[in-house]
């Protein structure tokens, strides 16, 4: 008998129709003779309607109180457990909901954005020992104080990974209405290939580049304290994708996958003494305006100038524009600043990269014999990035795909 810690994100309980199957599939589950503890997400589309309502009550321009907040979205979850255990009754079988606070996890008290601190478990024991299914709310905790607090976006991964390492359970299965985790967005290239295994550094890079299938602090905490997991399907019985520790197996493939990120944009400051203390008077600003900046190249200089350039998500453009008009004529005469949006992002990602040369050069043949421009380049031990046109980047992506032999036809 095995102990299993499921998790069933948005989609997969978005209506009742839906909570009935995930409640079929746990029972399952439970009837094969293992323990089950199942942690599922609000219902899709409650948690940005709790959002919307708050501002409303609250009005423009004005935040609600983060306290309550927390205990807003925190119902979210509560909905869904409730009537999980109630289908799941109501089918004859036997479950008890806990939320996060009845279910021992403590968190500190950073509202909306919590981090866990510690599970006292006690609870989810009992109930189990009693032949129980447990049915966990994901996304929240409670402060030792007894405050309600919630995770972050997409922090049910977190409870699920985190309450799986707590009672090391045999398997944490995370539930989602992908199979698994692909070569590519099959979307854009139609022969990405699920994969049967991937570990934790690159789907984090896999992540920050594009491919949101989990929160990544889950990812990093499963990391962390070695909770193996697998991403699959609530709405089919495929195998997914194994999520673990490397393995001396995984190195022999150079990329494990491709990833694209739209919706970029470039600011290049033109100009600049190539002198300490620059690039902190451009960056110093843009941060301060809450700007996420993700690549960055400032050029070599002969003459002493030279040329800073750096991308951010195109929603964040006016912000990053607006923070740095003010510092320009303090960096020097004749410093210019340039905009430019339809950007996208293109990343090939790898554990393999570190034993393998070449792989720069030839995804850069590659995009030079598809036609592509490349922009910006940069790169991490096991990731290479390039900015190009955002017209260009599926066919970029497709070269890129297929040369490095990820297409399910090429096996
Ligand atoms: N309901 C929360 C959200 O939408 C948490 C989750 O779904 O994981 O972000
Ligand atoms: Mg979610």
């Amino acid at each position: 008998m095995s102990l299993i810690v499921q998790k069933y994100g948005g989609t997969s309980v978005g209506d009742p129709e839906r909570i009935r199957n995930c409640a079929r599939r746990i029972m399952e589950c439970h009837a094969a003779g293992h323990r089950v503890v199942a942690v599922v997400s609000a219902m899709a589309g409650v948690t940005n309607r709790l959002i919307q309502l708050a501002s409303e009550v609250t009005g423009e321009g004005r935040e609600p109180t983060e306290r309550e907040m927390d205990v807003l979205l925190a119902t979210g979850e509560q909905t869904t457990i409730a009537l999980t255990a109630m289908a799941i009754n109501a089918m004859g079988g036997k479950a008890v909901s806990l939320t996060g606070a009845q279910a021992g996890i403590e968190t500190d008290g950073v509202h909306t954005k919590a981090r866990i601190a510690n599970i006292t478990p006690g609870e989810v024991h009992r109930f189990l020992d009693e032949g129980n299914i447990v049915i966990l709310a994901g996304f929240q905790g409670k402060t030792a104080e007894g405050r309600i607090t919630t995770l972050g976006r997409g922090g049910s991964d977190l409870t699920a990974i985190a309450m799986a390492a707590a009672i090391d359970a045999d398997l944490c299965q995370i539930y989602t209405d992908v199979d698994g985790v692909y070569t590519c967005d099959p979307r854009v290239v139609p022969t990405a290939r699920k994969l049967e295994e991937i570990s934790y550094d690159e789907l984090l890079e896999m992540a920050s580049s594009g491919s949101k299938v989990m929160q990544s602090r889950s990812v990093e905490f499963a990391k962390k304290f070695g909770v193996r997991f697998e991403v699959r399907s609530s709405l089919n019985n495929n195998p997914g994708t194994l999520v673990r520790e490397e393995t001396m197996s995984m190195e022999s493939v150079v990329i494990r996958g491709v990833s694209l990120e739209r919706d970029q944009a470039k600011v290049t400051i033109t100009g600049v003494g190539d002198l300490p203390g620059t690039a902190s008077r451009i960056f110093g600003p843009v941060a301060k305006a809450n700007v996420i900046i993700d690549m960055i190249v400032q050029n070599v200089s002969k003459t002493g100038i030279t040329d800073i350039s750096f991308t951010v998500n195109k929603a964040d453009l006016a912000k990053a524009e607006a923070a740095l008009k003010p510092v320009l004529a303090d960096l020097g005469d004749g410093v210019t600043m340039e905009a430019q949006g339809g950007i996208a992002k293109l990343s090939v990602v790898g554990i393999g990269m570190r034993s393998h040369a070449g792989v720069a050069a030839q995804m850069f043949e590659t995009l030079s014999n598809a036609g592509v421009n490349i922009q910006m380049i940069s790169t991490s031990e096991i990731k290479i990035a390039v900015t190009v046109a955002e017209d260009q980047i599926e066919t970029a992506a497709k070269a890129v795909h297929e040369a490095f032999g990820l297409s399910a036809l090429q096996g």
